[in-house]
């Protein structure tokens, strides 16, 4: 069962709510993080955090007072006995509150939720998975919102079942996954859209700097749509699902139908590489 601290305390999310006065009810308002928790060890917190902070300005949510907060709730909760070995996830979300300013949110709630990850399976980790095109450009691409839902209707009107979609500009640029950052592999490079115009992923940031150490040719561009039928490989990146083999878009089938080397060898770097990020809670001296 889920956990969240809200309002300096740590209970069953059940027996947590906000009023229907907030404004990520009312009108959408409200941005998030996404942190995961290996064996008692968040994954790449300050990163995350620095991020939530980027999402809250872009949003004109005023954060700069509760920011400091989340790192003691965080690692308050995972220094609990009962949570020493915690594998999951934890989300701190800050909403827009109960007042709009002119398009401004001085006055914003946040709370933390703690739970289980919910990872791809063995079978879609080594099988890959299929996107649904979506032909959008996500508005304010910097920011990770609390609104899902463009990303989520292509999945609903998909024929197949399909894992994820993928934001496509009108004019044909691969930007972004619903919630994961994008690459395809093609004449020996790999090639992603360059942050700014989509999400500065985490996961995204670390595989690029792996990639590099391991003399894998990166281009930061956004591939094409029209790319796809030449693509070798393609895959995505994100916090839960590390690096995900994609092995369709739409109708178009990737490569040879089958995960490549190339995401095969970078899902086996991430792992190797993983303790790199791990960050441990450094003890304040009194
Ligand atoms: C969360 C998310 C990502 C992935 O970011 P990570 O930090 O790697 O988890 C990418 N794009 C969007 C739109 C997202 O919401």
């Amino acid at each position: 069962m889920a956990t969240c601290w809200y309002n300096g305390k740590y209970s069953p999310i059940e027996e947590c709510s906000l009023p229907f006065s907030d404004l990520s009810i009312q009108r959408g308002v409200g941005v998030f993080d996404s942190i995961r928790i290996y064996e008692g060890t968040p994954f790449a917190l300050s990163l995350h955090l620095e991020r939530l902070s980027e999402s809250a300005a872009g949003s004109g949510i005023k954060a700069e007072d509760i920011m400091p907060r989340f790192s003691d709730i965080i690692y308050g909760w995972l220094e609990r006995e009962e949570n020493k070995s915690f594998d999951g996830i934890v989300k701190p979300y800050i909403t827009g509150g109960d007042v709009n300013d002119k398009g401004t949110f001085p006055q914003p709630r946040f709370f933390v939720i703690f739970d289980e990850v919910h990872k791809p399976t063995k079978e879609e980790q080594k099988g890959g998975v299929t996107l649904a095109p979506n032909h959008l450009a996500r508005p304010l691409p910097l920011v990770k919102t609390t609104n899902y839902l463009f990303g989520l209707i292509p999945i609903g009107r998909a024929e197949q079942k399909t894992f994820g979609s993928l934001y496509i500009t009108p004019e044909g640029e691969i930007t972004e996954e619903m919630s994961s950052n994008f690459f395809i592999c093609r004449g020996g490079k790999i090639i992603t859209a360059p942050v700014g115009k989509v999400l500065n992923g985490v996961t995204r940031g670390i595989i690029l700097t792996l990639a590099a150490e391991n003399g894998f040719k990166v281009e930061e561009r956004c591939p094409l749509e029209s790319e796809l039928t030449e693509a070798d490989e393609a895959f995505i990146t994100g916090t839960v699902k590390e690096v995900l083999p994609i092995i369709r878009v739409g109708s178009v089938k990737i490569g040879n139908g089958r995960p490549g080397p190339v995401s095969q060898a970078l899902q086996h770097l991430f792992v190797k590489n993983k303790e790199r990020w791990l960050e441990r809670h450094v003890q304040k001296k009194a």
